[in-house]
């Protein structure tokens, strides 16, 4: 499973990194990115970036974009 977060539509309410914080990081700019390990999904982000869900953070992850106020994180299966 992958995700990514269209920063257009983020609030920057930072639910995200709340809930999978290993997933998801807010940065300076106030918007939400996703992360794999280190690595962080800003330039670019969008679809562009797409990260790895870690083994064990699948829910983690379902629940953030089921909770997200802007409807923009986006799972892809596979
Ligand atoms: S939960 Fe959604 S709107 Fe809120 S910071 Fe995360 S991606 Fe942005």
């Amino acid at each position: 499973m992958k995700v990514w977060i269209d920063q257009d539509l983020c609030t920057g309410d930072g639910l995200c990194e709340e809930i999978a914080p290993e997933v998801f990081t807010l940065l300076d700019d106030g918007l939400a990115y996703v992360m794999e390990g280190e690595k962080i999904f800003r330039d670019p982000g969008g679809p562009q970036g797409l990260a790895v869900i870690p083994a064990g953070q699948e829910e983690a992850v379902i629940e953030s974009a089921e909770e997200c106020p802007g409807e923009c994180i986006f799972i892809e299966v596979g």
